[in-house]
């Protein structure tokens, strides 16, 4: 890496790929690329991966992608809660039961893994590597582009102390979130769909003794709570509320909203009184989907999250997060190997990722309808029935193989893993 002090304008990098995002997408394909022999500058604007709490629930698609990299078993053993799969249950009865033991092993289970030590467990394996610069605690801020409509040779990123610092890359991924900065600089619409009908209100517990090893959602009358065991010895709970519920919550205050999480979580009821005092124990997220129509340009890419977002329904985002990281490194790797980080060399990435996410959005969209629709009786019947099908018949197999690796999914091309030529033009 070569480090070019500049005054008051900061310092100047250069490197073959600047990732902006550690969350899983960003570090997992940092990670890949390092073993590829290209050098990687990875921006990420929170400081010791303090980062919001981001979800947990791992499935076995993303397990193997992080196997295959050699840290599915050291982020494990950091403490994690091995789950048997999804159970939907109304008063008690379980409607509906998708059991993962019926899938191969070894990715015959969910995991709740927290993501500090997904996170964790990634970065100490790039930080074996030559070629990793890490900017931690910098945001992006502009991208280097001569024009709006000219090739992207890098970005500009401001530190904690506003010094901004140029990143000259070949390529730069934009892996920062849902609200991703990167595609907003870029000009790229999000093309937000607002499919979902509810938000999801996060908390846990301290709940020895209390885990269920499944992920269970209890259904009401029009809404449903989801509760999963979680490492060390907690409950994690997601309240949905409808849009714009939280507002009303909020004025009601936190005594109100513990009764009507005892009310509808009632064998919890206790812990909820003891353990959530005030409303920063609480952790909205909003939920809606989007999917941008434009996830490559020259010298620029979108991964995971920023390219598209989904709703919580079926734990989907980290997978399909991980398996975008999978499927652009060969990518990545072979337009750099020629000096051709172009739109139209990086274009079979989103040909081959955006119809997987794409399925995962119209999967939740069926998945919400049956998860919160009332109908009446008749609709009652049909839920009952295509739940039946799910829980007991082959094909309820071949679903849960589908939720649980995706369309298409990607593995990890560990045979470019040896050191490869980079044309460098930098
Ligand atoms: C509350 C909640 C619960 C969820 N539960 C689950 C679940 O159980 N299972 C599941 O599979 N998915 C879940 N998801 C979705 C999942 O977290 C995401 O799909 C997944 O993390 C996407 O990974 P990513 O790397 O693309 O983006 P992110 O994980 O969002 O990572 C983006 C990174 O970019 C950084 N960043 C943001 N802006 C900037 C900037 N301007 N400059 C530099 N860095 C920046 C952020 O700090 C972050 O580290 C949940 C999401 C939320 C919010």
């Amino acid at each position: 890496m070569r480090q070019t002090p500049t005054g008051d304008t900061g310092a100047t990098l250069d490197t073959d790929v600047c990732v902006i995002g550690a969350g899983p997408a960003g570090l997992a394909l940092t990670l890949m690329l390092l073993r590829s022999g290209l050098r990687v500058t990875l921006v990420e604007r929170s400081t010791a991966l303090r980062r919001e709490f981001h979800g947990e629930i791992l499935q076995p698609g993303g397990q193997r992608i992080l196997d295959e990299l050699g840290v599915l078993a050291g982020a494990t053993a950091r403490g994690a809660a091995r789950l048997r799969g999804f159970q939907v249950l109304e008063r008690e009865r379980v409607l509906l039961d998708i059991d993962y033991g019926r899938l191969r092993a070894p990715y015959d289970h969910l995991l709740a893994l927290p993501q500090p030590h997904l996170l964790e467990e990634l970065l100490a394996a790039c930080r074996e590597l030559p070629g990793f610069t890490l900017l931690e605690g910098h945001r992006i801020a502009a991208l280097l582009q001569k024009r709006p409509d000219s090739p992207c040779t890098g970005a500009v990123v401001n530190g904690p102390d506003r010094v901004p610092v140029t990143v000259r890359a070949q390529v730069v991924v934009g892996a920062d979130g849902r609200f991703s900065k990167t595609r907003a600089l870029a000009g790229i619409d999000a093309g937000r769909r607002d499919s979902f009908a509810h938000d999801v209100v996060w908390f846990s517990v301290h709940a020895p003794g209390q885990a269920t090893g499944q992920v269970r959602v209890h259904r009401g009358e029009g809404s449903a709570v989801l509760v999963h065991d979680t490492h060390p010895d907690r409950l994690r709970i997601g309240w949905t509320l409808p849009h714009g519920g939280w507002r009303g919550a909020v004025r009601r205050g936190i005594e109100d909203i513990r009764w009507e999480l005892a009310e509808v979580l009632p064998q919890y009821a206790d812990l909820v009184h003891e353990q959530i005092t005030s409303m920063a124990d609480l952790t909205l997220l909003d939920v809606f989907a989007s999917h941008a129509g434009e996830w490559v340009r020259d010298g620029l890419v979108l991964l995971g999250d920023s390219a598209h977002t989904h709703g919580p329904i079926g734990a989907q985002g980290i997978n399909l997060a991980l398996q975008d990281a999978a499927a652009l490194h060969p990518v990545l790797v072979g337009a750099l190997a020629d000096g051709e980080p172009t739109a139209r060399r990086l274009a079979p990435y989103q040909d081959r990722r955006a119809p997987a996410a794409a399925a995962v959005h119209r999967m939740q969209v069926m998945q919400a309808r049956s998860l919160f629709g009332g109908g009446g009786p008749a609709a009652a019947f049909l839920r009952a029935r295509a739940a039946a099908v799910v829980t007991r018949t082959p094909i309820g197999a071949k679903i849960t193989r589908k939720v649980a690796h995706g369309h298409d999914p990607a593995g990890v091309r560990t045979d470019l893993f040896p050191v490869l030529h980079v044309n460098r033009s930098l």
